[in-house]
């Protein structure tokens, strides 16, 4: 039932926020001021209202003095708008009798001349308290979650991720758009700073999450759509074809050993180009799935003419009983209900060629670190043998550090693991050669857990760190030892003055940037990006997982560039974020959505495109719009949009706006 204005009881609290707020405004005038306002019956001022004894105040003022209206001038709704409305409710309000003025973010923290932020302070309780007097009361809707997840990545973020949650016995759904699961840790040779192998520690990850019960895996698919809202997601994947049935293909790679072409002739992805493969490969020895896929683009099977003919299906042949091989498979299109979704699409490393200086793509013996994760690797196309494009070992080695990161002409952001992924190099290419090794950094940042004394250790392996920031690379020899060198151009900061090293062999530790479709991405899954194109987390040190879409969370470096550990603890967070809301079961849906009057709409579908989470529709029987209040975010757009005046927001109508203005400008 509607209160008349004239029996409005409101009930008025300033909070001190300890001296965060008293500091600056002074309170005990504030609610002085506020007992004279229409309407309201108790003012008082407190230390923390916050604290227990603080909400127990207003419950218990509530059900004493008959108030039936709320309202607590503080810190930012965000932190405890929440806290309040329980207090009220607690008192026996319905908590939307409440309103909350932030006279702390918006006022003492800004300010700074006491007696004005005192008489700010003052204006903005007066406008709260003309407001309040026109709440309703509204209701809470429960919205259930479906109990299956959505993990958006196969790297060891979305693999640990989706482990985490099939464990607790969720289903889960993990949709990679490469033919393996693994990501860049599968690339790597060993992790730092434990040096442990990489593989050894993440294939045995890889082979439980192919074969849990709880988890389907869609590698090779990419998501493409994704409709509904938080416990209620609708989404689309792609899955692009292998010509394999994976369902029927053993991994037994006759086909391989049987393909025309006898030896592999085409660039091999996994290992950064530097090694071959055939048309018919699997990416890597411990591939999960341990299914082949057939590359349309170089498989002669799929040319025309002469070509066609040299082929001679041998693999089929050499596949026989099994039938795996499907030349007729085409784009398959998956429809799956989730009720939570963890992005953890990753990253990829900044191109070396951006910065000419240093030589990539001109110089042969130039190499990214993840070539030389390659190098170095066993099961590399080398197998670990670290030998040059020239076809020599190196007798000496630099090592760049830095590369396009924290420079304001390419990332202006620290990547967070060059440092130490670079000393692992130094490590491992010292052991594999015995060359000469010089690692050139601005400056070490070694802040993990055993990271520093990685680095003292490589000080007494006999590694030489140069501190400076590289000029530039040059095969020009000013000097006899110069001759056929790669020459490292750097102003030592240290020692003063500027050097040139000649050395056989030169890495690049390439930063970590957003995918390059990371906007698509962001677009799909509705979240938000920082400007440099890492998606955004809803709060840096209280939601460092959630996104400001509910219900989807973000694991690993798509946030920002981190090492494996954190990586890994991050995914561990998302998936319980994730199993929170899966086994509460629902979601409560704040009432502040937006409503349309349909007697007034006059069907001009203005509102339709303009609504940024599609929470609008028409309806063509009634030829009027009409919003979906689980959809619906409360954003206001529409609102104000509508030409007719025909769409209302709760908590937002136009009787409350319009006397908060009021209370505001008349004194
Ligand atoms: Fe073996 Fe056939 Fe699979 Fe090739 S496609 S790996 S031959 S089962
Ligand atoms: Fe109806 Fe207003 Fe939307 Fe036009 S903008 S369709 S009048 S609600
Ligand atoms: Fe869409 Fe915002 Fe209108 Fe809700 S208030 S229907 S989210 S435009």
């Amino acid at each position: 039932m509607e209160t008349k204005k004239q029996d409005v009881r409101i009930g008025f609290y300033v909070c001190h926020c300890g001296h965060n707020i008293a500091s600056m405004v002074d309170c005990p005038a504030v609610a002085k001021y506020a007992e004279k306002l229409p309407g309201v019956v108790l003012s008082r001022d407190y230390k923390y209202m916050c604290s227990d004894p603080g909400q127990e105040l207003i419950a218990q003022d509530i059900r004493e003095h008959k108030l039936n209206r709320v309202v607590v001038a503080s810190c930012s709704p965000l932190l405890h708008e929440h806290t309040f409305r329980g207090a009220t409710e607690k008192g026996g309000l319905n908590p939307f009798y409440f309103h909350m003025v932030n006279i702390r973010e918006h006022n003492s923290w800004v300010h700074t001349d006491r007696e004005e932020a005192t008489a700010k302070a003052k204006d903005l309780t007066r406008a709260a308290v003309e407001r309040v007097a026109h709440h309703r009361a509204l209701e809470v809707k429960k919205v259930p979650i479906h109990p299956d997840v959505l993990v958006v990545g196969g790297g060891i973020a979305g693999i640990h991720a989706a482990m985490t949650l099939a464990k607790a016995g969720k289903k889960v759904y993990l949709v990679e758009r490469e033919p393996s699961i693994g990501g860049h840790m599968a690339k790597f040779d060993k992790t730092f700073p434990t040096l442990d192998c990489a593989a050894c520690i993440l294939t045995p990850k890889m082979s439980e999450v192919g074969a849990h019960k709880n988890i389907t895996l869609w590698t090779y698919s990419d998501v493409i759509k994704m409709d509904g809202y938080v416990g209620n997601y609708t989404v689309t994947v792609k899955r692009k074809p292998r010509y394999i049935n994976e369902d029927l293909c053993t991994g037994c790679q006759e086909c391989i050993s049987s393909c025309v072409f006898k030896e592999p002739k085409f660039a091999d992805e996994f290992n950064e180009n530097l090694g071959k493969r055939k048309p018919v490969y699997i990416p890597f020895p411990q591939a999960t799935p341990q299914v082949v896929l057939i590359d349309p683009d170089v498989c002669l099977n799929f040319k025309r003419g002469v070509l066609t003919d040299k082929c001679k299906k041998t693999c089929v042949e050499a596949c026989g009983e099994k039938k795996a091989i499907d030349f007729k498979q085409t784009e398959k299109l998956e429809e799956i209900k989730v009720g939570t979704i963890i992005v953890a699409t990753g990253f990829k490393t900044f191109e070396a060629e951006r910065i000419p200086q240093y030589g990539y793509g001109r110089y042969p013996n130039v190499y990214t670190a993840l070539e030389i994760e390659r190098l170095v690797n066993a099961s590399g196309p080398t197998a670990g043998d670290v030998v040059m494009r020239n076809g020599q070992h190196p007798k000496s080695i630099g090592i760049i550090h830095c590369v396009g990161s924290r420079d304001k002409k390419t990332n202006r952001w620290c990547s967070r693991v060059c440092c130490m992924y670079s000393m692992k190099l130094a490590h491992l290419l010292k052991e594999h050669t015995e060359a000469e090794i010089y690692n050139f950094y601005i400056d070490m940042r070694t802040p993990g857990k055993g990271y520093e004394e990685f680095y003292d250790k490589l000080l007494t392996e006999g590694v030489h760190f140069v501190r400076g920031r590289v000029g530039e690379v040059t095969d020009w020899a000013f000097t006899p030892e110069e001759e056929g060198k790669l020459v490292i151009r750097v102003e030592d900061t240290l020692a003063g003055y500027v050097r040139r090293i000649p050395v056989d062999m030169v890495v690049l530790s390439t930063g970590l940037e957003p995918h390059t479709d990371s906007q698509d991405v962001r677009r799909l899954f509705n979240m938000s990006c920082g400007s440099e194109g890492f998606f955004l987390e809803r709060h840096p040190k209280l939601a460092p997982v959630n996104t400001f879409t509910d219900g989807i969370y973000l694991a690993g470096c798509c946030q920002g560039p981190k090492d494996i550990p954190d990586t890994v603890a991050q995914a561990g967070a998302a998936a319980a974020e994730a199993m929170v809301l899966i086994d509460k079961g629902f979601v409560e849906q704040e009432p502040n959505t937006a409503f349309i009057l349909e007697t007034e709409c006059s069907g001009c579908k203005s509102c339709i495109p303009l609504c940024p989470y599609s929470a609008i529709t028409f309806v063509e029987e009634r030829k009027t719009a009409t919003i979906n209040e689980a959809l619906c975010k409360g954003c206001g757009t529409c609102v104000g949009a509508c030409p007719s005046g025909s769409i209302v927001q709760n908590l937002f109508e136009d009787e409350e706006i319009f006397s908060e203005i009021e209370g505001v400008l008349v004194q």
